[in-house]
Parts: C-alpha cells; structure tokens; sequence
C-alpha cells in the first residue's frame, strides 16, 4: 500500500537507486536522474513488494524485471537515448521502461512500446498516466501499442534504441533492420541459458555483438505459447 502514500513511497524508490549505486549497478548519473523520477510503485501490481531487487509476477506469465535489469539496461542504452531520440520497447509489460525511455528522450523524441497482452498494454498505460510520464503519453511522444514485438514498430522506424525485454531464441531480423546505423539494441537471447546481447549497428549498417551478462527472461514467443504457459 505504500505506494499510495506519495511522499514515503518516493522515499523508498530513492533509496533503492541509492543501493544499486552502492552495489555499483548505475553509475550514470542520468539514469540515477530518470529512475528516481519514475516511482516504480506505480508499475507492480497491488500488494506487490515494489522495491525489492528481484523480478515480480505481473500476470499472463508475464514478470516485471528486477531494478538491477532495469538499471543495466538503461545504462546500456543511455548514449542512445538522447533528447529527440527514438526508442522500442519491446515485451513493455508495465510500461516502466517505456516511461524511463520517453523521460531520457523528451518530447522532441518519441518512446514506443509493443506488448502482445492487449490487457497488459491497457494496465500498462494506467501506470503510465499516474507517473512522471504521464506529460508524454499525453503529448504523444510516448505510445503503448498491442502487436507481436518480433515485427518491430515499423511506424517509427529506424530507432535509436531498441529494448526486448523478452529472451528470443535468436535475434528478429525485423528488429536489426529497424536499428539505425550508430543505434543499439539490447536484447536477452537463448533459451533455458540466456545472454543480455548488445547489438551495435555501424555507420556502414554492419553489426557488431557482444555478450554483456548471463541472465535469465521470459521468452519472446506467441501470445498462445505464453498464455498456455509456453
Ligand atoms: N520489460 C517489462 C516486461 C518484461 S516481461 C517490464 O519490466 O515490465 C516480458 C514481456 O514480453 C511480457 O509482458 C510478455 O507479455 C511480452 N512478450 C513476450 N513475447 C512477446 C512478443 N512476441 N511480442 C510482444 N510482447 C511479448
């Protein structure tokens, strides 16, 4: 419940991002900015643990990521997510990154997020409007769209960042075709043994991959697959 008492819950969320800068996760500064300004109370369920440094159940066999993800990610993408940038969010869920994405960005930029949980998109959006992004959402530099995220967003294409917070069990073609030269993707990818891959495209439109760390997602699959517990 605490998240409904504003003052002490966005208490609470500082101190979290305090912790991840001691257990040395952030160590940029503008994403200590954008994770202190979006209370992630606002995007876990009712009566779940909000600032607990692990994965939390969102329904649909669906997981809200650990802060510690959230902040590699973000961290990982920061030189791509400039103001007037364009950024994917891939597998949104609760629309937390979507919202630390449009916030990083600003409004000459534009955030996307793809979900395939038309309930998931609707919830997500619900989150959106109660936090810091709400402005955004409403000016339109940030939407929330139902659809398959392995065919990218086309719409906006190309992007700047492309997040997938989903693990394929290889990289979508759409989704390199949809990064721009100088952009970078981070996308967890394998099966049961899973790597965070930064995908950076060269000027010249080659790729280049590196394996950042070892973890562990929900996979990026059919809405059937996942709703039938994959
Ligand atoms: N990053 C989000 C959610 C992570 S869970 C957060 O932290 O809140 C991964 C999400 O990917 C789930 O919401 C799941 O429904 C979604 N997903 C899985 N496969 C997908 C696909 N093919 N297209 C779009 N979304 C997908």
């Amino acid at each position: 419940m605490e998240h409904h008492s504003g003052g002490s819950g966005t208490n609470k969320n500082k101190q979290m991002v305090e912790q991840l800068q001691r257990y040395g996760v952030i160590s940029s500064k503008k994403v200590v900015e954008v994770m202190e300004t979006i209370d992630r109370a606002l995007f876990v369920p009712d009566g779940t643990p909000a600032y607990v440094d692990s994965p939390m159940a969102i329904g649909y066999n669906a997981t809200i990521s650990a802060p510690h993800m959230h902040a590699t990610c973000l961290q990982l993408l920061e030189e791509n997510l400039q103001p007037g940038m364009h950024a994917l969010d891939i597998g949104s869920g609760t629309g937390y990154l979507t919202a630390c994405f449009a916030t990083m960005v600003g409004p000459q930029g534009r955030a996307i997020g793809v979900e395939h949980i038309p309930e998931l998109v609707a919830s997500s959006i619900k989150n959106i409007e109660k936090s810091a992004a709400a402005s955004p959402l409403k000016g339109g530099s940030l939407s929330v769209h139902a659809g398959d995220g392995r065919e990218g967003w086309p719409e906006h294409a190309p992007y700047d960042a492309i997040h997938v917070g989903a693990a394929a069990p290889e990289i979508p073609q759409p989704l390199i075709d949809q990064l721009k030269p100088g952009g970078r993707m981070v996308i967890p990818v394998g099966k049961i043994f899973q790597d965070l891959q930064v995908v950076d495209k060269n000027l010249d439109g080659s790729v280049s991959i590196r394996s950042e760390t070892a973890v562990r997602y929900v996979p990026l699959t059919s809405r059937d697959a996942q709703l039938k517990g994959y």
